[in-house]
């Protein structure tokens, strides 16, 4: 049960200003100016390290989750009563104790990122 890789929007910023988001390897057209931008020049490389390490950050709340679920199910199958309301209490400090760190630890590393340079698609030649 692999969680889906959700691919992450890049922001691309135009020469006016505008700012947009593409999925990479599509291209965006700025809205304000119509200039267009393609993604083929951002190192696959690089953004699959960015995705991996949001990813991996994700899993590790995932992963945490799973654990306490894997030691509290089966004593509360075989105990029961107390140990199910003991796991409720643990999973839900857990979520609170773990989540905000994920959340901070996915906007570290998006505030993180690597910029990349793309030219414009087709636009006029020189500067
Ligand atoms: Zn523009």
């Amino acid at each position: 049960m692999a969680p889906a890789v959700k691919p992450l929007a890049l922001v691309v910023t135009c020469g006016c200003g505008e700012r947009g988001r593409v999925l990479p390897g599509a291209s965006w057209t700025c809205p304000s100016c119509g200039r267009s931008y393609g993604t083929g020049d951002v190192p696959q490389e690089e953004y699959a390290a960015v995705v991996r390490d949001v990813n991996r950050t994700k899993l590790r709340a995932i992963f945490g989750m799973a654990l306490i679920a894997a030691v509290f199910v089966p004593l509360g199958i075989i105990l029961g009563g107390e140990v199910w309301m003991t796991g409720a209490v643990v999973l839900a400090a857990f979520y609170f104790w773990y989540g905000p760190r994920v959340k901070r630890d996915v906007r570290r590393i998006l505030r993180d990122l690597p910029r990349w340079e793309i030219r414009e698609q087709d636009g006029p030649p020189g500067e």
